[in-house]
């Protein structure tokens, strides 16, 4: 599995977030005086997640600039069903 600490990401995510300033997720902008990890701070999503195809991990057309919150947000509310029950 491709890893995120990598050397390889973060010149990859360095780069979407320059040439990219605006969260395709919701459209405002990204606060990049944001303290990190919060809800408005930069980070890079994969439009086509990390899971499905793993080997786009480090492709620049899969990544968009995003919000810390909208892209772990995103990951809550995946629109795939849930496969475990909640009836009990
Ligand atoms: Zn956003």
């Amino acid at each position: 599995m491709s890893d995120l600490s990598s050397h390889q990401w973060r010149k990859l995510r360095d780069r979407v977030l320059a040439e990219e300033s605006v969260c395709w997720l919701c459209g405002l902008p990204i606060r990049f005086d944001a303290p990190p990890c919060s809800t408005y701070s930069p980070s890079v999503d994969h439009i086509i997640p990390r899971d499905e195809r793993p080997d786009l991990t480090y492709d620049r057309d899969n990544c968009r600039a995003a919000h810390f919150g909208c892209n772990s947000g995103r990951r809550e509310r995946d629109p795939v069903p849930m496969r475990k029950s909640r009836y009990w």
